[in-house]
């Protein structure tokens, strides 16, 4: 599980700057979850070895009422998820009564917190942290956000603060050795009712031991001989109430749970049809690279007509994800549950499988032969060999000369004929051409 750091602060004392920087670095990958996420942000970063997610928690000054306080209240639930909060003050603007407010505020909360004060660039910033050793959070740190000046050593600084996790090693290993399977979706649309069903099936032996990370649980299970994980996010297994599922809804614990995953399967309500949000969720997935199965929940009770809408909707809108086996399921009765361990069987083998470089290059040769590449400036372009690249998500990597020219039609028509041959299914695959070795 990755660490998290929250950015807390009054509007414009540089949060969106900062975490602008923090997830610059290779890799980093930013949720965006539109409905879900009010003015929130997600992404990840990268110093040295070390992964983290960030929580850009947008404007708060403690000060806020109404819709406003139903706001800055939901924000402030990024600090109970993070391991450690960045608390920011402008260093040029000095002191501010927000400023103070949002102090208190985090104070009483018990919290790794560091004050630190932004932008020092072009200043002095001894005279620029003067004003805020009174705030009660121990010694500022001087940064300038947007020119990185003392960034990386704060994030090195903090992240090696935060304890690693521990996990009984027995367990830990039985873990290892699982299908790890991470059930997602936006509130209500029912994981919980999934996850229980998932578990109290007859053929399912639940461990007694559950393996507690922070906030998520990892619940080791075995199926007809088959070991599997389900990562329970935010207490879906727990939970009492729709009340309480909506508040504890957690993107921190999705973002982390997704990526710890193998097989993502991702929920929709039918009955709601095939929102936004879900799509949100869905090329977020995606973007991660991970095994996905699609359940379109609460199936039962469903009319003819609503049924063929929702198919209708999955037509037009879900062709994106068209790599994901699809079930049609209800987790109230069980109905359709069971069937989905096929899809998840499959999406992680896929994933995981290995091809020789000496096949791939045959079927490369095949297709050429069938279909050769068009010619650029009176040359024919190459296609040599292919080899895997990668696995989970799968990486085919094709190399010849003026692979830069190749049309993507071209490319298309490789990719698609390499997923169909190599039957690949539930899992995304990338594809890469180069040109030399
Ligand atoms: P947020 O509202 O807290 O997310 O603040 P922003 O990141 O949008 O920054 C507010 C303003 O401060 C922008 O005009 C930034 O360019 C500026 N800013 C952010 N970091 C620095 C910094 O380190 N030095 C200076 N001089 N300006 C900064
Ligand atoms: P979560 O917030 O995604 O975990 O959703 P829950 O599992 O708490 O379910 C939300 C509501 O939908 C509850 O009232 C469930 O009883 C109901 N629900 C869940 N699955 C189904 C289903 O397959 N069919 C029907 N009709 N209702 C369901």
């Amino acid at each position: 599980m990755l660490p998290v750091i929250a950015l807390v602060g009054r509007p414009n004392v540089g949060k969106s700057t900062l975490f602008n920087r923090l997830t610059k670095s290779r890799d980093a990958l930013v949720a965006d979850l539109p409905g879900l996420t009010r003015d929130r942000k997600y992404g990840e970063g990268r110093v040295g070895e070390k992964d983290y997610i960030v929580v850009d928690t947008g404007g708060i000054t403690g000060d806020e009422k109404g819709i406003d306080y139903e706001m800055a209240r939901q924000s402030l639930q990024a600090v109970d998820e993070a391991d450690i909060v960045l608390f920011l003050v402008d260093g040029r603007a000095g002191l501010n009564p927000d400023d103070e407010r949002l102090a208190d505020y985090l104070r009483r909360k018990e919290k790794e917190c560091f004050l630190v004060v932004n932008k020092t660039d072009g200043i002095d910033p001894d005279v620029a942290m003067g004003d805020f050793h009174g705030l009660g959070l121990g010694a500022p740190t001087p940064i300038a956000a947007s020119h990185g000046r003392g960034v990386t050593a704060l994030i090195e600084y903090v992240l090696q603060l935060v304890p690693d996790v521990e996990v009984d090693k027995a367990l830990a290993d039985v873990i290892d050795k699982s299908v790890k399977i991470a059930v997602v979706g936006r509130p209500n649309v029912g994981k919980s009712t999934l996850v229980n069903r998932m578990l109290g099936e007859d053929r399912v032996v639940v461990f007694d031991k559950a393996g507690t990370t922070r906030d998520s649980v990892y619940i080791p299970y075995e199926r007809d001989g088959d070991a599997y994980t389900l990562i329970d996010t935010a207490g879906i297994r727990r939970r009492k109430n729709i009340k309480e599922a909506v508040e504890k809804f957690s993107i921190v614990k999705t973002l982390q749970a997704v990526r710890d995953a193998n097989v993502v399967v991702v929920v929709i309500d039918a009955r709601e049809g095939v929102t936004d949000q879900d799509l949100s969720m869905l090329s977020f997935v995606m973007d991660t690279g991970r095994s996905l199965v699609i359940s379109l929940n609460k199936w039962d009770g469903m009319d003819y007509e609503q049924k063929e809408r929702v198919r209708e909707q999955i037509r037009r809108k879900l062709e994106f994800a068209g790599f994901a086996r699809m079930h049609f399921i209800s987790a109230l009765h069980g109905s359709g549950v069971g069937d989905m361990y096929g899809s998840i069987d499959e999406a992680y083998q896929c994933a995981m499988e290995k091809w020789s470089t000496s096949k791939l290059t045959r079927l490369l040769e095949d297709m050429v032969a069938d279909h050769q590449p068009p010619m650029v400036s009176g040359r024919r372009i190459k296609l040599r060999y292919a080899h895997q690249g990668g696995s989970n998500p799968p990486i085919i990597v094709v190399h010849g000369n003026q692979t830069d020219s190749l049309p993507g039609s071209y490319k298309r028509y490789l990719e698609n004929k390499f997923t169909q041959v190599l039957a690949i299914k539930g899992t995304p695959v990338r594809f890469e051409f180069r040109t030399g070795d």
